[in-house]
């Protein structure tokens, strides 16, 4: 496998020691990398910085203006949750350049997959509004230029928190399918199961909100009756994927039971339905686990498994959200 890793030290001028989403979350990744056997089986490059232009085919002229206002400061906050650094406007759109070269790079065949390993994250990023932690939404800007080249883009996130930015930015159309699963209620409270795209985009939008505590089982039976047949009558030219770690069980910010093999595993489930993959880190809090994490979805990419120990406690499992869900998609899928 032709596996290349976007990354770099430059993410992290985006940074506050006090706060969750902070730079030591991709430097305990990227260490996990650097000190495993993988580490010879993927290439690392550096990321290419996203025209300003580019942003405007996802985001508000308003809302990339303030984000470069802010970026002038040497702190700035766009809410009580999203800090601004110094900086910032070509640090985000580092972010998002990397995510756009990475995907490029595999729709075009030149590599077989790839993970952009970015910051900071994206997935909560409206088309006008900065929030969540993410200032700009970077699988959103690779997705607009793949669909601009006439690809079929999937987007699935497996993030603890729905992608409301993902979701705004694609409601309407049917060149992208957005699936995720996410806990509910929780921040930032949409992803309900009866939002299902509007306009052309009906029905190309499928959210699974779970209750606390729940786990793979129920999350296993989202993706063999729900996710997957959706995906395959799509069929996908590429399949992005925005990942947060703070699915795991462990996370502070989360509330699934989720294991650190099945981050790996819902990645090779994802390569049957379609080889080019793409993935980019969004939420994941705890370092102490999140290095595990990231292997274990690497470690798919580049064909080379590797599983750990962990201790997933026992979760409570949600048929009806499963059976509730494909009846409400049945009007547009084969379920
Ligand atoms: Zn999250």
């Amino acid at each position: 496998m032709n596996t290349e890793i976007v990354y770099s030290k430059t993410f992290n001028r985006h940074d506050n020691p006090n706060h969750p989403e902070n730079a030591k979350r991709t430097d305990v990744m990227m260490d996990a990398l650097l000190n495993s056997d993988l580490r010879n089986h993927v290439k690392i490059i550096d990321p290419i910085i996203l025209p300003e232009d580019s942003l405007l085919s996802v985001h508000d002229v308003e809302m990339v203006f303030q984000i470069k206002a802010m970026s002038k400061l040497t702190e700035a906050w766009v809410d009580p949750d999203t800090y601004v650094c110094r900086h910032d406007f070509d640090t985000a759109r580092l972010a998002a350049g990397g995510m756009v070269q990475l995907c490029n790079d595999v729709s075009s065949g030149l590599i077989d997959n790839g993970f952009a390993l970015v910051r900071p994250p994206g997935h909560h990023a409206t088309k006008n509004r900065s929030m969540g932690f993410c200032l700009f939404n970077n699988v959103s800007v690779a997705a607009k230029e793949l669909i601009k080249n006439g690809k079929r883009v999937l987007i699935f996130d497996s993030d603890v928190h729905h992608g409301n930015g993902t979701q705004d930015i694609f409601y309407d159309s049917e060149k992208v399918l957005y699936q995720s699963f996410h806990l509910s209620p929780h921040f930032p409270g949409t992803g309900a199961i009866d939002e299902i795209g509007t306009k052309k985009g009906e029905g190309y939008t499928v959210n699974a909100p779970l209750p606390h505590k729940t786990g793979e089982k129920t999350i296993q039976q989202m993706m063999d009756e729900i996710f997957k047949p959706i995906a395959k009558q799509f069929k996908p030219d590429i399949i992005l994927v925005s990942s947060g770690y703070d699915t795991h069980y462990s996370d502070q910010l989360g509330g699934l039971h989720v294991g650190i093999d099945y981050f790996g595993e819902m990645i090779r489930q994802l390569q049957e339905i379609q080889p080019k993959i793409v993935l980019t880190i969004e939420g994941g809090y705890n370092l102490d686990i999140i290095g595990n994490c990231f292997l274990s979805q690497i470690s798919r990419l580049c064909d080379k498994p590797m599983f750990f120990e962990d201790n997933v406690p026992s979760s409570i499992e949600t048929p009806l959200v499963v059976k509730t869900l494909k009846e409400n998609l049945k009007p547009y899928w084969d379920l």
